[in-house]
């Protein structure tokens, strides 16, 4: 008799078990699709010069494997906040933020839900966009908030729900957690357009909801970090709000498994920020104790160097453009092979991920038959595209279609 006898199998996460699949396939034209990692015109990983070069000078000064502090570099975390808010808005409410560098995205969110959790003495809802993440119910399920989702797509028409989501903002359950994508939501790659926020942050306002944004994506829209930004700052300075940033900076530094990341909180008072602060440090200390050092420091070089930050805005920008041609290309290709229906939603989106609103047969047959891999809801990751294999795909999706 085991004490984990109650365990459950729990089937692997299903981008994962995709990417496995697909290297195990020996076809020498298969494609992946799936994980949204980017990519580049060779479909190998892209170590942005920016990195490169803050690699090397890290190497040049002698770098040394001590612990962080707690809340992680302090460089790293002003730096971060700085970038999130601007120069300005963060000069105004420095002391009215808490911050703590985190397990990438994923471990900003985790802390975003460790500290509700501390401060309510009720777990409050968390609205959750359909479709979105996958881990963002899990991430806030595995700590017990009621999670609820909410229509963000509409899939006849192929774009946002925009009704939807105002209906249930006027209907949430006041004081509320909502989860939102600054920015390149992903899957749909469809986000509000500026007035939309407004309208949703006055919505929030009004009943009292929490924006917690989750931040992944900055600079993967328009190659701008400060026009991704654009929703976050409107909360925080037009709206005056309090509100949670998520920031990840695995995909816009490619720094994937450095697991960088922090949490941001815009307090509405010196001391909540003060206390909140004290709380970050001690749900870290039981969590992670240390975050970890290398990406940080990259991360922290790259915000902190005028150059380096120059470099940096330039690989965001060869990133998001890469991502526009070839966006575009699959639709040009899909539009003159002929492939049956409408592609103009193709090019509505944007970001890394394009979602193709293809019906399950069709995503195993691509699979299966066509050797081109993607998530099971038809979301492809446009990184995954080159000059080379976007005919390919192309032809792949009119044939099954035909
Ligand atoms: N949010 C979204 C919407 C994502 O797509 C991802 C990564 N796939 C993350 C957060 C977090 O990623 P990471 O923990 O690697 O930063």
């Amino acid at each position: 008799q085991s004490r984990f006898e109650q365990a459950r199998f729990i089937p692997p996460d299903a981008i994962f078990a995709l990417t496995a699949q697909y290297l195990k396939d020996s076809f020498p034209q298969k494609v992946n699709l799936g994980q949204g990692a980017y990519r580049d015109a060779d479909g190998k990983p892209w170590l942005l010069p920016s990195v490169n070069k803050a690699r090397q000078t890290l190497l040049e000064q002698g770098l040394n494997h001590e612990y962080l502090p707690i809340l992680g570099l302090s460089t790293f975390r002003q730096a971060a906040a700085e970038l999130l808010l601007g120069p300005e808005l963060f000069a105004q409410r420095e002391n009215k933020i808490a911050t703590c560098q985190s397990l990438s995205g994923t471990g900003a969110l985790h802390l975003a839900g460790l500290l509700l959790k501390a401060c309510q003495n009720r777990l409050p809802k968390v609205y959750i966009p359909e479709p979105t993440w996958s881990n963002h119910h899990q991430v806030f399920d595995s700590l017990g908030f009621p999670c609820e989702s909410f229509k963000y797509y509409d899939h006849e028409r192929k774009d946002m729900d925009i009704d939807s989501y105002y209906s249930m903002l006027k209907q949430a359950e006041p004081n509320s957690v909502v989860i939102l994508h600054a920015c390149a939501h992903n899957p749909t790659g469809l986000d509000p357009s500026k007035e939309q926020w407004r309208e949703i942050a006055h919505l929030m306002k009004a009943r009292n909801l929490f924006p917690l944004f989750d931040a992944a994506y900055l600079g993967f829209n328009s190659g701008n970090l400060d026009e991704d930004a654009f929703a976050i700052r409107l909360f925080i300075r037009e709206m005056e709000m309090e509100a949670g940033v998520c920031v990840s900076f695995a995909k816009n530094m490619g720094l994937y498994g450095e697991r960088i990341g922090c949490f941001l909180l815009a307090n509405n008072s010196k001391q909540t920020a003060v206390h909140t602060q004290s709380m970050l440090e001690m749900l870290q200390r039981s969590e992670v104790s240390n975050p970890p050092a290398f990406g940080a420091k990259i991360a922290s070089l790259i915000l902190g160097r005028d150059d380096l930050r120059q470099m940096w805005y330039a690989d965001m920008f060869t990133m998001s453009d890469r991502l526009r041609w070839m966006r575009k290309a699959l639709y040009d290709n899909l539009v003159s092979l002929g492939a049956p229906g409408s592609w103009e939603h193709l090019i509505r989106q944007s970001g890394m991920f394009g979602f193709l609103g293809l019906p399950p047969d069709i995503v195993l047959e691509l699979r299966e038959t066509y050797h081109v891999y993607m998530a099971d809801n038809s979301r492809i990751s446009i990184a995954g595209l080159n000059e080379g294999n976007v005919e390919y795909v192309a032809r792949s999706i009119t044939q099954c279609l035909l």
